[in-house]
């Protein structure tokens, strides 16, 4: 037992963020203990079901583009040096009418920061991807680079990574609390432990370690969808089938992937129940699927096979749905990371950059007034 030793940093939880601030951190040569509740990657947070949606035209607000585009860099550094896949580029395509918030902020992120992109007709849609039926009122940003990234791929490779650098990481052991002064003690399951710095990338069990703070997150219930092709399933292939994004009827928000080999996957993009870490319900009721097929017969009628299977995933939201990565209010050895809104995955390596960065006392190349605590 390691009560004694005292770390640099210890890291609560290992998913997407803080596998990623685990590996950064390892790298600089801090000495980093990683603590999960789970074996990551696991089913029962955020970073789970097979893919996640890169892109780069950015229709939530154009200062996320700098970062997804040193994200991106971070990813194929990461491939580089774990030897592993984990990210495919098949373009993107962001599908609404004209005046959709979905459209108008991907179109406003591409010129302002001038990313190749170009603009389709709903009839140029349906003639290039055949797959994707827009409405007739609707067109298309289409970006070539956005693509799909493997998650629990990339949980593996951060943590393998981090271990290799000389990370400590405990599995299958909860922290129950912590306290700071000069230094943090940080309980679990197990023990105690001593460290200069403390990240908490608990997802959507965050609030449980921060108690005394009212933190204004919201833990939204998402059911992720894989059907087997009706009909043309060359169409789903990555090569015909980008990555797409749709907003239609007001505020819904649709999401699709092609088709590797598992099915198609697709899902609506917040609508979810509120729920909690620990009670979430897992059964996916047929309803929820029925609303789903409603979708796909609309937009994808080729995919409106047989259900392959359900999953239900975590969105830790905060109010204006960016990011919150800040240091604690009273402890400022103390930094807080994962409210992501259901948007982060494809940020993992960047956040786990400028984490190691405010752990360090250096300043975050990228503009973080968003992010802060509000
Ligand atoms: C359905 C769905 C679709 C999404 N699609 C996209 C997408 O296409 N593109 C994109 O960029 N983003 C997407 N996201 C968002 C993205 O996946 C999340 O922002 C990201 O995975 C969150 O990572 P995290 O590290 O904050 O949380 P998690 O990966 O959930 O990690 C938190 C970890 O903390 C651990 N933990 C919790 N409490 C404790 C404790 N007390 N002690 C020890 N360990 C603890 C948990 O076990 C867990 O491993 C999606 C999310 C969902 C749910």
């Amino acid at each position: 037992m390691s009560s004694d030793f005292t770390y640099d940093v210890v890291i609560v939880g290992l998913g997407a963020m803080g596998s990623a601030a685990a590996f950064e951190l390892s790298r600089r040569g801090l000495r980093v203990l990683g603590l999960d509740r789970y074996t990551p990657p696991h089913a029962f947070g955020s970073s789970h079901g097979e893919t996640r949606i890169i892109r780069e035209a950015y229709f939530e607000h154009p200062i996320y583009v700098p970062l997804v585009q040193r994200a991106f860099e971070l990813w194929r550094n990461l491939e580089r040096e774990s030897g592993t896949t984990l990210l495919r580029e098949t373009g993107g395509l962001m599908i609404g009418r004209p005046d959709s918030e979905l459209v108008e902020g991907a179109c406003r992120s591409a010129e302002l920061h001038g990313l190749q992109h170009s603009l389709f007709s709903s009839a140029e849609v349906r003639e290039r991807f055949p797959a994707l039926q827009p409405d007739d009122d609707m067109i298309a940003v289409w970006e070539p680079r956005a693509g799909i990234l493997l998650p629990e791929s990339c949980v593996t490779a951060f943590l393998s990574r981090a271990r290799h650098h000389g990370a400590q990481l405990r599995f299958d052991e909860p922290v129950r609390h912590w306290e700071a002064d000069d230094h943090v003690r940080v309980y679990t399951s197990v023990g105690e432990y001593r460290t200069r710095q403390l990240i908490i990338t608990a997802g959507a069990w965050v609030s449980a370690l921060l108690p005394g703070l009212a933190l204004p997150f919201r833990i939204e219930r998402q059911v992720l969808h894989w059907f087997g092709p009706a009909q043309f399933s060359g169409d789903f292939a990555p090569d015909r089938c980008p990555i797409h994004l749709w907003q239609f009827d007001g505020r819904q928000f649709f999401y699709g992937f092609p088709d590797l080999g598992t099915g198609v996957k697709a899902g609506f993009h917040h609508g979810g129940e509120a729920a909690t870490a620990d009670a979430v319900r897992r059964l996916v009721t047929p309803a929820e699927v029925d609303a789903v097929r409603a979708v796909l017969r609309r937009f994808l009628p080729g995919a409106d096979g047989p259900l392959r299977t359900s999953v239900v995933c975590l969105y830790t939201n905060t109010q204006d749905e960016h990011f919150w990565i800040d240091h604690h209010p009273r402890h400022a050895q103390v930094l807080i990371a994962s409210p992501c809104s259901g948007h982060g995955f494809k940020f993992a390596p960047v956040i786990g950059e400028i984490l190691a960065d405010l752990m360090q006392n250096k300043r975050p190349r990228f503009d973080m007034e968003l992010f802060r605590q509000r």
